[in-house]
This record gives structure tokens, C-alpha cells and sequence, in this order.
């Protein structure tokens, strides 16, 4: 089956970067006023246009994915709940969202964009969702400003679609990626332990820990502040629990540490790269130390690896929630301008 999208307008447009930008306006979230910066998908497209770090024939617009699609991963009851408004109280309260047809709309279109991503990631090597990365959506539920699970729904596509068997969820958001982990729990490989801890300065025990897990066909991968939300954190593949205040190195060493031993233990077709902003110093939700130029090295880490593998990388958004909006705005834009570095 064919990934359809369309061009952002007929007429030829001149590019700048080696890989796609999926993005549409209607990815704005309508949740009203709340800590969750729902313009930042348009500053972010603003941004990048204005500073000429892309160009318009780098966009792409997605469509809203199919039911057909988003039920690979959500379960049929929860589906038709969200269809139909019929979200029970606390179900809209996990989701920390208020519902309306319109938000339902709004995260059909990111499940769609991360298909697209993820189909352009497998022909240019790497693409970006400007968006998703709701990784905290069940099959069953949703949570953390998260109603359904765009990167589980491209993976699964993929799958569906016999473009690839294994992924690779690595999550850097500041939260542990509960849903990812949740959804692709399953078949086991040996556990492994991590290389040795001493090319860091953590003490005085290892953050991380290897789950005797599922893999099989997705690998998850989760880099998180442990004193944070979800409270309770179902395991993933491999978890790095971070303690509060981290920095940019001590981070950076744990992330290769992570990324290293995950792929000595599996070989996947694809990564989908959940690259957060919230590890920020400055994130109102975050209690981790990392700078502006840290988060961008970080990505940069994540790119060269991949692409020394020859691995194709898709990219989501994720959380972000800096006091000063423009700082999440600089650490996305940042992530596009680090891909642009390492793949061109
Ligand atoms: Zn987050």
C-alpha cells in the first residue's frame, strides 16, 4: 500500500536538507490554555523557514492516518470512545487533554504524519515528524497529554506493510516512555548487562537497567529522569533511570552507553527517534540539567550513530515545556539542524 501525501503547493520549491520535514498547521493541539505549548509545531515551521534553515519544498503535509491504521495499536473499545465523545471522566482526566472532536482530529493527522515520516525515513535515510511522539498513549487508554500512540502506529504500518520487521524506539524525552514500552512488551532475548559505568562519573549505582525482554520486533529504548511521571514505569527493553540534575556529559555517556548496548543486541530496519526537549535545565516539567548545545549534541550522537549503521531514522518531537517557549522552539529546531549536519 501506498503512503499517500501531497506537496505543500504545485509549483516547484527549492530545498535546503537531504530528507523530509512532515508538517501540517493542523498539528496545533486545541487544548486551550494549558503547560503543553500547542503553537510550538507552527513556531517551530516559522522558524525554520525564517532563518533559512529549510526551505518550503522540505515540507511535506501529511494525512490524518486510517482507523484501519491507528487500530494496529489501539484497542477497538478505546477507538470508538474517542470516536464517538465518550470518554469517561477520569479517562479524560489521565489524559491531562480536554477532549473534542477537534483534538481527536488533531492526533488522527500526527498518527498520519508519523506513517509519513517514518516512509520517508526508509527511502532518505532520515525524516522528521515536525510533531508526535505521544509516547505516553496506551492501546487502551491515554495519559500525559497523549490520546493515541503515532510512532507505535507507524511502526506497526511498516510492519503491516512489509517495509520492515524490527524497529528501534529510542526515547530521550525527560519522561519514560510508559506507552511505547507498554505496547511493544512481548518476546524475550537475554539480558545483557550494560558496558561498564566507568566512563562515567555516576555513583554510585548504574541507572540502567536491561530488561530480560521482548525485542523480537521492537526494541524500546528509554532515557528518563526517574523521579518524574509516569509513576509507574513499565519496563522497556532498556531503561536508563536518571537521577535529578544530570548534565550535558554525564547524559550524553549514558545515551551512547544505552544506544551502544542496544544495538549490539538487536539490528533494527528503523530507529524512531523521540527526541523530547524536556531534559532541558530550563523545562517546567523536567528535572534534568541538560543546555541548549547539550540537547543538540545529543541528537547529533543519536545521527551519527545511525548513520554510521546505516540505520534510517525517524524523528519525533515529543514533549517540551521551557519557561520561555522560544527555548523549545530553539532545542526542535536544533534537532532538525543537527540531522541536516550529520546526513548532508
Ligand atoms: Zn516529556
Amino acid at each position: 500500500m501506498r503512503v499517500s501525501w501531497k506537496v505543500l503547493t504545485a509549483s516547484p520549491r527549492s530545498t535546503m536538507l537531504p530528507f523530509k520535514l512532515v508538517y501540517s498547521d493542523d498539528y496545533y493541539l486545541p487544548i486551550g490554555s494549558h503547560v503543553f505549548p500547542a503553537e510550538k509545531y507552527r513556531l517551530v515551521h516559522k522558524r525554520l523557514l525564517e532563518t533559512g534553515a529549510a526551505d518550503l519544498g522540505d515540507f511535506v503535509t501529511p494525512e490524518p492516518a486510517s482507523d484501519k491504521d491507528v487500530l494496529l495499536v489501539t484497542t477497538q473499545q478505546y477507538g470508538n470512545k474517542i470516536k464517538t465523545g465518550t470518554l469517561s471522566a477520569r479517562e479524560e482526566l489521565e489524559m491531562e487533554i480536554p477532549y473534542s472532536p477537534e483534538l481527536v482530529r488533531a492526533f488522527w493527522l500526527a498518527a498520519g504524519g508519523s506513517i509519513l515520516a517514518a516512509d520517508f525515513a526508509l527511502k532518505d535515510r532520515v525524516a522528521f515528524s515536525v510533531g508526535g511522539g505521544f509516547h505516553h498513549a496506551f492501546p487502551d487508554h491515554g495519559e500525559g497529554f497523549c490520546m493515541i500512540h503515532d510512532v507505535a502506529v507507524a511502526i506497526r504500518r511498516m510492519q503491516s506493510d512489509d517495509k520492515i520487521t524490527r524497529a528501534m524506539a529510542l526515547d530521550c524525552d525527560v519522561h519514560q516512555g510508559n506507552g511505547t514500552a507498554a505496547i511493544f512488551a512481548g518476546m524475550r532475548i537475554p539480558a545483557r548487562p550494560l558496558p561498564s559505568a566507568s566512563a562515567v562519573t555516576l555513583n554510585p549505582s548504574t541507572p540502567t537497567k536491561v530488561r530480560n525482554v521482548q525485542a523480537g520486533e521492537v526494541f524500546t529504548i528509554s532515557l528518563h529522569q526517574e523521579n518524574n511521571y509516569p509513576a509507574w514505569k513499565p519496563p522497556s527493553s532498556i531503561d536508563v533511570d536518571l537521577p535529578d540534575g544530570i548534565g550535558d556529559d554525564d547524559y550524553l555517556a549514558w545515551l551512547d552507553n544505552a544506544l551502544s548496548s542496544g544495538l549490539r543486541q538487536f539490528d533494527p530496519d528503523l530507529i524512531c527517534y523521540i527526541a523530547g526537549a524536556d531534559p532541558y535545565c530550563d523545562d517546567q516539567l523536567g528535572g534534568l540539567s541538560l543546555t541548549i548545545e547539550g540537547l543538540k549534541r545529543r541528537d547529533e550522537l543519536v545521527f551519527r550513530v545511525a548513520r554510521a549503521r546505516d540505520i534510517p531514522v525517524m524523528v519525533t518531537l515529543a514533549g517540551g515545556y521551557a519557561q520561555r517557549l522560544e527555548d523549545t522552539v530553539t532545542i526542535h529546531c536544533n534537532t532538525v539542524i543537527a540531522a541536516k549536519e550529520v546526513f548532508s
